[in-house]
């Protein structure tokens, strides 16, 4: 099929395999809607395992000759993909909203994101680069070489689909290999296959990247232990995480993971902090996607002190927010991605209230619209405070001090991102380097990502880095390979 920069991107109900817009074969159908207002944007029929196995093929069969190309080559097909990205914005951020609910400052800090690591993964292929070690055997010869994995099997989530999709096949394809992608259920357009239309009108050579739709139950696992991929880059919870994890080394396989799975970020507030800057910084760092984010505030920590004048205030500007349509510029919190998430916020209310959480604020659940919700008096074993959220409710906990607030930080299973806010950066630093995370900021919220900089999590929040250069040791394997230049002496 092809495609066009005057006019946007159609046939969404076709997948991408071997470089042709198919049709699935099975019999069931992914009904893709708005979270909204429940239009069907787009029906599509899901893919069998015979269609996975030929996107394998094609991928496996593309990858060589693509390994070869110059990186002056593959690094024109990523310059050329941040082009179209720029002048498909409005098209991208419109896909953004209605299928994922972005409202438009979210979608457009995803579109941003994306277009970031995408820049970055275009220097990839002049910046991989080998090493020459010395030797302790006379004659030897030592090079450490850095080459492309093969073919890479990439599993997305729904929340950032656009930007956590491409945070992995773009260094992927940059750095030389071949991509088998699943993108979530909820998003198959902006999870994947609104990208397999931007690298095809990029030019990217047929069979390399493959978008494949299917149920969980058809093609979940079989896309894990296929054998033509060694490399399993998977992004979602951390139960899914942990299934993947096993599934990848079980059986006949051991392949490497990447496994950025959820997070329960505290923000922690210490008494000499700007109390107003930490208030703005709350409530953009909870309500952003209305809290489905992996990073997002799970947890506000604030010192005794300070913990009164914080919560009013943090009450009064949370109840300025706009609740609604995630297109209207004003809107700052739009739809749950489906009834099953909101579902489990509604439990999560109730579970608050049971454990002895103080409501302070709340408000009708309008189909998928979940007003913000905040509980006062949390404490740290609660449901609300120990579990991942992932929506727009709140817990604040009361710390005696800084100690007992680093100690709550702390006492979580997960250990994605955090924050703390004072007005002493040094203070701020010793703390910040007591918490056992991948990720600390000092006054500024925990949802940060940087395409140059190191992300991921310690502890159930995943194994792995993204971006920059950990990115681009993921995406490559490192082959010793030495020279005996003069006869070596054996033993025997
Ligand atoms: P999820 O784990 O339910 O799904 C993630 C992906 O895995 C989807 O594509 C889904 O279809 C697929 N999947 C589900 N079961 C599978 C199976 N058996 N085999 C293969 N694939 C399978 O997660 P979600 O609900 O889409 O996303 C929300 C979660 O993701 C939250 O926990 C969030 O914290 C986490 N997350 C983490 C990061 C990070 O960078 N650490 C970023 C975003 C989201």
């Amino acid at each position: 099929m092809s495609t066009n920069t005057t006019s946007t991107y159609s046939d969404f109900h076709l997948q991408f395999i071997a470089g042709e817009w198919q049709t699935g074969k099975d019999d069931s159908t992914n009904t893709n809607t708005n979270p909204y207002n429940g239009d069907t944007l787009v029906e599509i029929q899901q893919a069998t395992k015979d269609q996975l196995n030929e996107a394998y093929d094609a991928a496996t069969q593309a990858q060589e000759a693509w390994a070869k190309q110059t990186p002056a080559a593959r690094a024109a097909v990523l310059y050329k993909v941040v082009n179209i990205l720029d002048q498909r914005q409005e098209e991208i951020v419109d896909w953004l909203i209605k299928e994922s609910g972005s409202t438009r400052i979210k979608a457009m800090v995803e579109f941003g994101a994306t277009r970031a690591i995408t820049l970055e993964a275009a220097t990839f292929p002049n910046r991989v680069h080998g090493e020459i070690r010395p030797s302790n055997t006379p004659g030897k010869e030592n090079f450490i070489y850095r080459e492309p994995i093969g073919v890479v099997a990439v599993i997305s989530p729904w929340n950032f689909p656009l930007h956590l999709t491409q945070r992995s096949i773009a260094p992927a394809l940059a750095l030389g290999n071949a991509v088998v992608l699943k993108p979530a259920s909820d998003t198959p357009v902006t999870g994947g296959l609104l990208l397999a239309k931007v690298f095809e009108e990029a030019g990217l050579p047929k069979g390399l990247l493959n978008v494949v739709v299917g149920s969980g139950s058809e093609i979940g696992d079989a896309i894990v232990e296929h054998k033509a991929s060694s490399f399993v880059s998977f992004t979602g919870s951390t139960s899914v995480g942990k299934h993947i994890g096993e599934l990848a080394n079980g059986g006949e396989h051991i392949k490497q993971v990447a496994l950025e799975l959820g997070g329960n970020s505290p923000f922690v507030v210490l008494k000499d902090a700007d109390i107003d800057q930490a208030v703005k910084a709350a409530v953009f760092g909870k309500f952003l996607h209305q809290g489905q984010i992996c990073m997002a505030i799970n947890r506000i920590i604030v010192e005794n002190e300070v913990y009164d004048e914080f919560v009013e205030r943090f009450l009064s500007h949370v109840k300025t927010l706009q609740v609604g349509d995630p297109n209207d510029q004003g809107t700052a919190i739009g739809p749950i991605i489906n009834e099953k998430q909101v579902q489990s916020l509604r439990d999560k209310i109730d579970e608050a209230q049971k454990e002895g959480a103080k409501m302070l604020l709340s408000g009708e659940i309008n189909g998928q619209l979940v007003p913000p919700h905040v509980f006062t008096e949390v404490t740290r074993e609660m449901d609300i405070a120990y579990n991942e959220i992932f929506g727009p409710l709140i817990g604040i906990i009361r710390a005696k001090n800084e100690e007992d607030a680093l100690s709550i930080a702390n006492d979580s299973m997960y250990g994605l991102s955090s924050a703390v806010f004072t007005a002493d950066m040094q203070k701020g630093l010793r703390f910040a380097r007591g918490i056992r995370a991948g990720m600390t900021h000092i006054n500024d919220i925990p949802v940060n990502d940087e395409s140059n900089v190191a992300f991921g999590g310690e502890k159930n929040s995943g194994i792995g880095r993204f971006n920059g250069e950990w990115v681009l040791e993921e995406f490559t394997r490192t082959h010793w390979i030495s020279m005996q230049n003069e006869p070596r002496e054996y033993p025997f």
